[in-house]
C-alpha cells in the first residue's frame, strides 16, 4: 500500500496531521459552535425556491464577483454596526471564512514572510498560515485569556509581521477584544490586521465591532461568518470588509468562479431572512450565562464568555472527561489549553442532557 510518505509531498507537509474535529453521529453534538436551530420550514421553502431559480442556468458560471451577494453582505453589517457605511465594493465573500483566510495569506503571507498570532486562538489561523508557506509566530494570550495594549503592542514592534491575527470574540477562550487594543495594534502593525470576528454576533450589547475602526485603515480586514449565530454553517459562507484595495489584492488569488451560484443563491435568501436567523442569538446569549454560572457552582474554573461556547477545566485528566461525556452521548472539544474543555451552547434540551453527562463525569 501507498503511504502518504511514498509520494513528492512538499517536506514542510510532512508529519502533518489534517484538522480534525472528530464529526461523529452522536445524540448532542456540542463541538462545533454551530446554531443548534435549524432553519424553519418558511426558510426551507425559501432556500428551495432560490435553488429552482438558479437551477435552470447551471449550465453557465456563477456570476464570478458575487455582486449581488456582496451588496446584501454590505447592507447587513451596516444593520449590525450602524454607521458603517459599507458598499458592496468594500466586502468580499468565499466559501467559509477559512477560504477567506486563506485567501488573504496567499495574498499578503507566502514564503519569506510571517504572520503573528495570540494562542490560544483559532487553530486554523496557523494552519492556513503553514499551509500558504507563511512563518507562523505565537505571541500568546495573556494569563487571563485577554490581551494587553502594550504588550501585544511590543510582539507586533519586535517581530513586525506581514498579518496580525486577532479574534474576538475569541475561538476557544470566548474573550472580547476591546477595541483600543485592535486600534493598539493597527497603529504599530507594518502590515495587515486581520480581526476574526466569527462570533461578533453574539457579542454582548455595547460592544463595538472593529467595522468601526475601517474608515482610514486600509490595513484593516474584518472576517464574519454565516457558520455560527446566522445558522447556516451548511452553507459554507464567509466574508470579510475591507477597503476597497484589499479585495482588487484578493481578486489576484481568489480562483474564478470560486462560489457557486447555488452557494450565492442560498446566502442571499439566508440574508433576506436575518430576523429568522439571528432571532436566536439573545436565547443563546441568555442560555450562555446561565450555564457559565452553572459551571462555576460546580467548582469549575470558567473563562468569560461573549461567544456561543464556553471553555471550562480545570481537568487533570481532560481525555477522561472528554471520553465520560462521549460515552454519555454528550460530543464536547477538546481544545485550547491541556486542562480545558470547550462546550457549544444548545438547545434547553441539549444543556440539560451536558450538565447530567457532566455530573456524572466530574
Ligand atoms: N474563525 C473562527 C474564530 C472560527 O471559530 C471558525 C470556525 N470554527 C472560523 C473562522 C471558520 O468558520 P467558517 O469557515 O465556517 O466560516
Amino acid at each position: 500500500m501507498t503511504s502518504l510518505n511514498d509520494l513528492p509531498i512538499r517536506d514542510d507537509l510532512r508529519g502533518r496531521e489534517p484538522y480534525g474535529a472528530p464529526q461523529l453521529d452522536v445524540p448532542y453534538a456540542l463541538n462545533t459552535n454551530e446554531n443548534p436551530y435549524p432553519p424553519s420550514e418558511a426558510l426551507v421553502k425559501a432556500v428551495g425556491e432560490a435553488v429552482m431559480d438558479v437551477a435552470g442556468s447551471l449550465n453557465r458560471y456563477p456570476d464570478r464577483d458575487a455582486v449581488a451577494l456582496r451588496d446584501d453582505l454590505a447592507a447587513f453589517l451596516n444593520r449590525d454596526t450602524p454607521g458603517a457605511g459599507l458598499t458592496g465594493r468594500q466586502v468580499w465573500a468565499a466559501n467559509g471564512s477559512n477560504e477567506i483566510i486563506q485567501q488573504i495569506l496567499q495574498a499578503f503571507g507566502g514564503p519569506g514572510r510571517t504572520a503573528l498570532g495570540f494562542e490560544p486562538s483559532y487553530s486554523m489561523h496557523p494552519i492556513i498560515t503553514g499551509v500558504s508557506g507563511t512563518r507562523w509566530i505565537d505571541a500568546h494570550r495573556d494569563e487571563d485569556f485577554g490581551l494587553a495594549p502594550e504588550r501585544a503592542v511590543a510582539a507586533v514592534a519586535e517581530h513586525r509581521p506581514d498579518v496580525v491575527f486577532l479574534t474576538s470574540p475569541n475561538n476557544p477562550t470566548g474573550t472580547a477584544l476591546p477595541l483600543e487594543a485592535i486600534e493598539a495594534v493597527l497603529a504599530a502593525a507594518p502590515g495587515m490586521v486581520v480581526v476574526d470576528e466569527a462570533y461578533a454576533e453574539f457579542r454582548r450589547e455595547g460592544t463595538p465591532s472593529a467595522l468601526t475602526l475601517l474608515p482610514g485603515n486600509p490595513r484593516l480586514i474584518v472576517t464574519r461568518t454565516m457558520s455560527k449565530a446566522f445558522a447556516m454553517a451548511g452553507t459554507r459562507l464567509g466574508y470579510l470588509a475591507a477597503d476597497p484595495a484589499v479585495i482588487d489584492a484578493l481578486l489576484l488569488v481568489r480562483l474564478p468562479y470560486h462560489l457557486s451560484a447555488v452557494t450565492q443563491a442560498v446566502a442571499r435568501t439566508a440574508v433576506a431572512h436575518e430576523a429568522e436567523l439571528l432571532g436566536s442569538v439573545d436565547v443563546l446569549r441568555r442560555e450562555r450565562d446561565d450555564l457559565v454560572a452553572w459551571l462555576r457552582a460546580q467548582g469549575l474554573t470558567v473563562a468569560d464568555s461573549d461567544a456561543n461556547f464556553v471553555l471550562f477545566g480545570r481537568f487533570a485528566d481532560r481525555r477522561g472527561v472528554w471520553r465520560s461525556m462521549l460515552d454519555r452521548g454528550v460530543l464536547i472539544r477538546e481544545v485550547g489549553p491541556p486542562e480545558w474543555l470547550r462546550v457549544s451552547v444548545g438547545t434547553p434540551g441539549e444543556m440539560a442532557a451536558f450538565r447530567t453527562a457532566l455530573k456524572e463525569s466530574l
